[in-house]
């Protein structure tokens, strides 16, 4: 269905976990998260309820994130019930990878068509920094699962963090000249207590465009200004939710794991649907993107998200 302002909502971004096996400084705190009760999140059940009354509302495309969503027990049954709601013609799963070895092939054979896996660095010692606990040879054993596993679509995630990974932005660059992969670097956006950075790590995606001298500009790809480096296999996607936001093109509906729809990423506005059963939850859906606000507030080192809560618990 569209919303108020004529634009087609056709994707949810479906969190179906809060807790990660990771600590990344610009998304989670330190200690984690307080855990909640298991009766304050959607069962499984609710959840692919959810998805039927998004999909009976006109949505094609659900996105399975987190928190990180393979630590979750059931997601390879969750991903194949996902893929059979009918309406529902692209599942895709965003991850950090580190479990993809083991779990690419079966996320395949669920139904999963698509993988975004995030890799801000491909130094170990900065990998182990950033996230303040992985090891990067357990995602990149997860790039290679996923490279072999068959998918539509596979695309690589960087956070642009001025001072700490603009320094690899040819090396991590060269990874869509070599394989088969989109890579994508995404401007760190102020959340509201997402770590330490100062205004030096932001920086925008056009920074990216200076160190790649032969990037020729390919189009676009949803949100992402797409170019390509010279033979490579892959693109290069260029995504500036802070130096040029791209709410007119907004086409997401977000549920948290706790059962929150939002409307907006930056905004605290909030639609539980907890408890309800298939109808209700479509009637709440239905409020949510009409409340879509035409744009969120200016977002800036100094101006940070409105969203209330750290990205693991919301998604991304
Ligand atoms: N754990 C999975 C992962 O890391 O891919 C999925 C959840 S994570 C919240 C989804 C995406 O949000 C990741 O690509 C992550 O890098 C990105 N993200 C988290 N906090 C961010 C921030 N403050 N600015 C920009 N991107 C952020
Ligand atoms: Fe976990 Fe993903 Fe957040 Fe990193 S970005 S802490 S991997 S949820």
């Amino acid at each position: 269905m569209k919303d108020s302002f004529g634009r087609e909502i056709k994707y949810l971004r479906l969190s179906v976990t809060e807790l990660c096996n990771l600590r990344c400084r610009y998304c989670m705190p330190e200690d984690g998260i307080c855990k909640k009760s298991h009766a304050d999140m959607l069962t499984a059940e609710e959840t692919i309820a959810a998805v039927r009354a998004a999909a009976s509302l006109g949505i094609t495309k659900v996105r399975i994130t987190g928190g990180e969503p393979l630590v979750k027990r059931n997601v390879v049954s969750l991903c194949r019930s996902v893929a059979n709601v009918p309406g529902i013609t692209e599942v895709c799963v965003t991850t950090n990878a580190t479990l993809l070895g083991s779990l690419a092939i079966p996320l395949r054979e669920a139904g999963v068509s698509h993988v975004n896996l995030s890799m801000d660095t491909l130094d170990p010692d900065k990998y182990r920094y950033i996230t303040r606990r992985g090891e990067l040879k357990d995602a990149l054993d997860g790039l290679d699962a996923a490279l072999n596993a068959g998918f539509d679509k596979l695309k690589l995630n960087a956070v642009l963090i001025g001072g700490f990974n603009d320094d690899e932005i040819p090396a991590i660059a060269e990874l869509s000249r070599k394989y088969p992969m989109d890579v994508r670097f995404i401007e760190l956006m102020p959340m509201h207590d997402g770590g330490e950075f100062g205004p030096d790590a932001y920086i925008p995606c056009a920074k990216v465009l200076e160190y790649l001298k032969d990037a020729e500009p390919v189009g676009q790809d949803g949100v992402a200004g797409m170019y390509r480096l010279s033979g490579a296999k892959g693109r290069i996607g260029l995504i500036s939710p802070v130096s040029a936001h791209f709410c007119g093109a907004c086409d997401r509906l977000r549920l948290t794991a706790d059962g929150k729809l939002k409307p907006c990423l930056h905004s605290p506005v909030e639609y539980p649907i907890k408890g309800l059963n298939q109808e209700q939850m479509a009637a709440e859906m239905k409020r949510a993107i009409l409340a879509k606000p035409p744009c969120h507030d200016e977002l800036s080192a100094t101006s940070r998200s409105h969203a209330g809560r750290t990205m693991n618990r919301i998604g991304g």
